[in-house]
């Protein structure tokens, strides 16, 4: 579970999140949707502490996470996120890369990390590209491996931030797939996307995020097909 009161973050004069509230319940997949620029990376950004909030409180599997208490190194270990650009490490196999952080961070014995790096490469799809090294692969293979790489500290809760939007328009597909798949097993997810198909069926929650706020909330049936507030209409008007 992941959850976020009365969260604000500024930079500078500019208050980028203005009082998020936000809960995330074991196993349920939140869609972060808004217009460029409306606080949807900085959102995520807080939840794995890759940004420091201003104010508000967060919880991390019910845990109230404080910066000043909290080895945040070891939090982040439970928040897996993928980013638009994969950042692969380019002089890593793909099976170094799984196995870098599990090996490095988390002091897992090498075999194992390498047995549990060879089931996710399988659950991606990716098991014939073990020894090929990130330069070798689609934009869509390469997304896939991070995901893997995620997945290999065993997170409690991953973050997706626009996976696809930097993927040609084919491989988009493969991605999402391998994203409603891990949804279906049951991982808690954030989602920042612009695919509202996706929103639409993978969701259980989305959330309208304008002007570093949360406009509207809710299910997809309800915020797709009778979202309440009019700048929720005019923004879907805009992207649908
Ligand atoms: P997009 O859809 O384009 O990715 P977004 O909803 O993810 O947009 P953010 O990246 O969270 O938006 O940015 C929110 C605001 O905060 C923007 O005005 C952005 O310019 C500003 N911002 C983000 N990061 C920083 C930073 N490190 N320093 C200063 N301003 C920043
Ligand atoms: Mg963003």
């Amino acid at each position: 579970m992941v959850k976020v009161e009365t969260l604000n973050k500024s930079f500078g004069d500019l208050h980028v999140l203005k009082d998020i509230d936000m809960t995330v319940k074991d196993r349920e997949v939140v869609c972060l949707i808004g217009a460029s620029g409306s606080g949807k990376s900085t959102l995520l950004r807080c939840l794995n502490f890759l940004e420091v909030k201003d104010s508000g409180t967060i919880f991390i599997g019910g845990e109230k996470v404080e910066e000043a208490t909290h080895d945040l190194n070891q939090v982040r270990t439970r928040v897996g996120m993928v980013f638009q650009h994969f950042q692969l490490f380019p002089h890593m196999t793909v099976i170094e890369n799984i196995i870098e952080a599990p090996v490095h961070v988390k002091k897992i014995p090498k075999d194992q990390a390498v047995k549990e790096a060879k089931e996710l490469l399988a659950k991606v799809g990716l098991s014939d590209k073990e020894t090929v090294y990130p330069g070798k692969l689609s934009g869509g293979q390469k997304q896939r491996v991070a995901i893997a790489r995620a997945l290999a500290m065993k997170p409690d809760v991953m973050l997706f931030d626009e996976p696809t939007s930097a993927l040609d328009p084919e491989l988009v597909g493969e991605v999402l797939a391998t994203m409603k798949k891990l949804a279906l097993e049951g991982m808690t997810m954030v989602v920042v996307t612009h695919e509202m198909g996706f929103a639409r069926e993978v969701g259980d929650w989305v959330v309208y995020m304008h002007d570093g706020r949360i406009v509207e909330a809710g299910p997809p049936e309800k915020l797709f097909g009778s979202p309440t507030e009019q700048r929720t209409k005019d923004f879907l008007d805009s992207v649908l």
